[in-house]
């Protein structure tokens, strides 16, 4: 497990982002807010047994922990019988601080997605969205508080970066689905987190140590981690090159989502401000090199935005830009836009997104038409956190 204590950003600002074209959208509050408190899933393991020892606990009490947590979800050690009572108060406070606090939640489609508001340490708002499917079920998690990528469409982009989640506050969302899902909460009766998928609030590329801590532990087989296969777990970026190639090089199979919105540069220098600093040339070489690293096939995220790039010849260029690369190396999630209220950024229409998906199809590319589960729930990325701040 990699140790984030020391080298996370202190500022919260991307790594990268601070020089060159492109500079992170910071919120009003940015500000230094002090770090999260120290978690059991932030320690490494000997930082584990270190802090045992400081409360005069043996060893293998942390292992018990592990187990405690990864195993069953629980954070509760008050409520563990096999650890002596007279240490259960100090283990609770030394090992398990509370993260995050759920504020509300919100359920549709008959029960089976729940969209969770959570409260940080320090009043920061982020969000999941647990999705059951019939065959599988998937969260959807935030890595940073707001996102400072600036995408003019997006209602996270428009709160900024305020800063970046630690792996603690990044996997505290998934031991809680999973216990949800646990503890028969969500619709369909007791059942298993699944999938999980850093599509939430935020760069995960932007906050690269916390999240691949928080990877390697959700993959990781208990008492060592969550055991969801890392084959199951899906890492997104709009296109921060060096973090693609930094995650190629850690060898996890896990899944590659690029969101690239735009077949050109001149129209994704507008939508998707990063485009300045790497172009869709490198981004899409990049895309590339991660599949032939991984074999994992990228999934190339395209939200559909009436008049402005879901016209045909949008989707002939993204076609031949994809397949320049042959090898059927890419899937191309077309996502209806679920626009901002009084934007002028609005969803295609029906017919232009069928017709955007039969182009693609016609020039052999993979695509389907991405779920837009949540939709009655506020589903769009921070929407629901920016209505509660306001
Ligand atoms: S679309 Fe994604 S990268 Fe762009 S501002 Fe929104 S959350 Fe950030």
């Amino acid at each position: 497990m990699t140790d984030t204590t020391n080298d996370a950003p202190e500022t919260g600002i991307t790594p990268g982002g601070t020089t060159g074209p492109f500079r992170d959208v910071l919120s009003r509050d940015h500000a230094r807010r002090g770090k999260p408190p120290l978690h059991f899933a932030d320690m490494t393991p000997s930082q584990r047994a270190e802090r045992a020892k400081e409360l005069g606990m043996p060893a293998f009490r942390a292992k018990q922990l592990a187990n405690h947590y990864y195993a069953h979800f629980d954070t509760d050690a008050a409520e563990f019988t096999d650890l002596p009572a007279a240490v259960r108060a100090d283990a609770a406070a030394a090992f398990f601080p509370e993260l995050i606090h759920e504020v509300t939640r919100q359920v549709a489609d008959a029960g089976t997605t729940v969209k969770t508001l959570w409260r940080l340490f320090d009043g920061s708002l982020i969000e999941s969205v647990l999705m059951r499917y019939p065959s599988r079920t998937t969260l959807c998690i935030s890595s940073q508080v707001g996102c400072g990528m600036g995408c003019p469409f997006c209602a996270t982009g428009k709160l900024g970066l305020t800063r970046n989640m630690s792996a603690g506050e990044i996997l505290e969302q998934v031991r809680a689905a999973a216990r949800m899902m646990c503890d028969g909460e969500v619709a369909g009766g007791p059942g298993r987190l699944s999938n999980i998928v850093f599509m939430g609030m935020g760069e995960p590329m932007g906050n690269y140590n916390s999240v691949i801590s928080a990877v390697r532990q959700i993959c990781a087989l208990p008492p060592e981690g969550f055991g969801i296969s890392a084959r199951n777990i899906t890492v997104s970026t709009v296109g921060v090159v060096p973090g693609i190639r930094r995650l190629a090089a850690e060898g996890l199979p896990v899944r590659l989502a690029v969101s690239l919105h735009a077949p050109s540069d001149e129209l994704r220098d507008e939508l998707v401000p990063m485009n300045q600093r790497f172009d869709t040339t490198q981004v899409l070489d990049a895309a590339h090199d991660y599949w032939l690293a991984s074999k994992r096939r990228v999934s190339i995220e395209y939200a559909l935005m009436r008049g402005i790039n879901d016209q045909a010849e949008h989707a002939r260029l993204l076609a031949k830009r994809l397949n320049h690369y042959g090898d059927n190396w890419a899937h191309v999630n077309p996502i209806p836009l679920n626009p901002i209220e009084g934007s002028k950024w609005t969803a295609s229409k029906p017919e232009d997104e069928a017709r955007f998906l039969d182009i693609l199809h016609a020039a052999g590319i993979t695509a389907t038409m991405r779920d837009t589960r949540g939709q009655d729930i506020d589903g769009a990325c921070g929407q629901l956190a920016a209505k509660e701040r306001g």
